[in-house]
């Protein structure tokens, strides 16, 4: 099959992975057109729609998505059984979630009201999606930041002991043990980065939890904090409720434009225990 060299052009950047399945889709379609040559219309349909990433600053919040995209190889919910998460636990689906969730807030509004004169970037409702823990977004020190998680699991399946997962585990959290005769791994030390994930080839650690971690109460300024790691790995719509949760608490307790952060520090005897019960209502039918 000939390939147009833009056509060429526009599949070259794709991780291997991708590649071959966008090149394998676009020539099967051409075929069976009745040509043999691929222009850049024959690839566009098959190529990786990118996520919604990039930064939006809107009235009254600031929301930032790392630039993983479609391509990055980092990007978590790319890894184990299934290759991509499933459409209700995507990035794009939550990143739409968030925005829609940060619109309906009215925030501008509600900072205008509790304060005089422009509203400043400091003072924006900062949320921030990373879709690995890399965390290239930042989201430790944003109001409520989330970062894209898969845990590990033992299947049925055998060990051989190859190695793959150690090496490719940065934090040694899974290494062969030669008494046990396979692979071990201490959840203690596991961030859920899923990488061991995509290279055991023998299937023996598969996709345990995925979803999201999140964060609360992180900011930068004259008294930086890092955000508190809610305990957890959720799903896209307990993202979405925790991330309501927080705004309403915000709403509720900031006055004079207090930042979110400084609530979290104020409530960190309660607010954690009181998202944990929420969400636990949430599942909890009836
Ligand atoms: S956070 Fe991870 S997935 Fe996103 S751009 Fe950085 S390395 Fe890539
Ligand atoms: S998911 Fe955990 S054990 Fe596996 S590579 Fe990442 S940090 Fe290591
Ligand atoms: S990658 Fe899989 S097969 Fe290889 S040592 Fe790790 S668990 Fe065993």
């Amino acid at each position: 099959m000939k390939w147009e060299e833009n056509a060429r052009a526009a599949v070259n950047h794709l991780p291997f992975a991708e590649r071959r399945k966008a090149v394998a889709r676009a020539e099967t379609a051409v075929l069976k057109a009745g040509k043999n040559i691929v222009s850049p219309a024959d690839i566009e349909p098959f190529l990786p729609k990118p996520p919604v990433i990039g930064e939006y600053e809107s009235d009254g919040y600031r929301l930032e998505v790392c630039s993983g995209g479609n391509s990055c190889h980092n990007r978590v919910h790319q890894r184990g059984e299934g290759g991509e998460t499933g459409e209700d636990d995507s990035p794009d689906r939550l990143v739409q979630g968030v925005r829609a969730l940060l619109d309906n807030a009215a925030l501008g509004d509600f900072l205008r009201s509790h304060g005089n004169g422009p509203i400043r970037i400091h003072q924006l409702f900062r949320v921030s999606v990373s879709q690995c823990p890399n965390a290239c977004s930042q989201p430790q020190i944003r109001d409520v930041g989330i970062i894209a998680a898969a845990s590990p699991v033992f299947t049925e399946n055998g060990c051989v002991q190859c190695g793959a997962c150690e090496n490719a585990c940065r934090e040694n959290a899974v290494w062969v043990d030669a008494d046990k005769e396979a692979s071990v791994i201490d959840h203690e030390r596991c961030i859920a980065c899923g990488a061991c994930i995509s290279v055991c080839p023998t299937g023996r650690i598969g996709k345990g939890e995925a979803g999201y971690r999140v964060m609360i109460g992180g900011k930068l300024g004259r008294h930086p904090r890092l955000a508190t790691e809610l305990p957890g790995i959720y799903d896209v719509e307990a993202v979405l409720r925790l991330l309501f949760l927080c705004l309403d608490e915000y709403k509720q307790k900031s006055t004079k434009r207090k930042r979110f952060a400084d609530i979290v520090v104020e409530e960190k005897d309660s607010l954690p225990g009181r998202l944990a019960a929420a969400l636990h209502e949430m599942k909890t039918p009836g």
